[in-house]
């Protein structure tokens, strides 16, 4: 989009995977970009590199988004150092290690859905403070990173997180309608089977590659064709699209 000079996109979990392909495809598009992550200092700041050298601002920014106390000093140095927020990409998600539901754990359940789930609500809730006419603010867009796993309930593998997932497309639905008189669009984009570091963190580094028959086009997806969903709907092409849910999937 070019109508966003000087604003500002919080992309989460975007030192690597989906979020470094959003924060580079809303740096392309004109944003400024603040880069989170929680681990990989020297890839979030490669990703922040990468903006800059597209002429745009960045900075990167370690918070967990599941400890509110670091996601609020997060928005806090937002604030400060970059221009007003525009723009909301949440993105940071985990799966964990292949598991039925009755082996799963509450440890495990609380650590997913802390994540997946109320890091997204409290993410959104920091942009809606900044961005929403009731508070002042210009407006602007949140994307919201589903899955089809929210369709399909992932059986046998990850039921826990498919329906982290089935929260966040509700949630998308809800704070879509909420907001849509204070000038915040509010959208999901679900992506099937995506060539990305997180299979291997659930313990199936091949996944992506291996799951190319369950797939109608035959092939894994690519971090960039999901950000180039995510940069449409965060645009004003799409400023007369909210609460919709756009699977990126092959199909699937
Ligand atoms: P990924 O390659 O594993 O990358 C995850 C990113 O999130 C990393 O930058 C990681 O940063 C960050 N992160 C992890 N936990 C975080 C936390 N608590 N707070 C802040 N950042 C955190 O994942 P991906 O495949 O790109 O997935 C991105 C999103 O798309 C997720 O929401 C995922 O559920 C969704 N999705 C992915 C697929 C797929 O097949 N890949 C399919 C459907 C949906 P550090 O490494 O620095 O910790």
């Amino acid at each position: 989009m070019t109508s966003n000079n000087a604003c500002t996109v919080l992309v989460t979990g975007a030192s690597r995977g989906i979020g470094a392909a959003c924060a580079l495809a809303c740096a392309r598009d004109g944003w400024d970009v603040a880069v989170n992550y929680t681990r990989d200092t020297a890839a979030a700041e490669r990703v922040a590199r990468e903006v800059r050298a597209l002429g745009r601002r960045a900075i990167h920014v370690q918070a967990d988004v599941a400890d509110e106390p670091a996601l609020l000093a997060m928005f806090a140095r937002i604030d400060a150092e970059l221009p007003p927020l525009a723009g909301l990409v949440n993105n940071a998600g985990v799966v964990d290690a292949m598991a039925r539901v009755d082996q799963t754990s509450l440890a495990r359940l609380q650590r997913l859905f802390a994540i997946n789930v109320f890091g997204a609500f409290l993410c959104a809730r920091e942009a809606v403070k900044r961005m929403s006419t009731k508070y002042q603010g210009q407006g602007g867009a949140i994307v919201n990173l589903s899955s089809v796993a929210a369709k399909l309930g992932g059986p046998g593998w990850y039921v826990d997180y498919a329906a982290s997932k089935g929260a966040i497309d509700t949630f998308t639905v809800g704070l879509a309608r909420e907001v849509a008189a204070e000038g915040i669009r509010v959208n999901a984009v679900r992506p099937g089977i995506i060539d990305t570091d997180i299979h291997a963190s659930g313990g199936q580094p091949e996944r992506a590659h291996q799951s190319s028959a369950l797939i109608p086009m035959q092939r894994p997806g690519t971090a960039d064709e999901v950000a180039a969903a995510v940069v449409w709907l965060m645009s004003d092409a799409a400023r007369y699209t909210t609460g919709a849910i756009l699977d990126v999937s092959g199909g699937r």
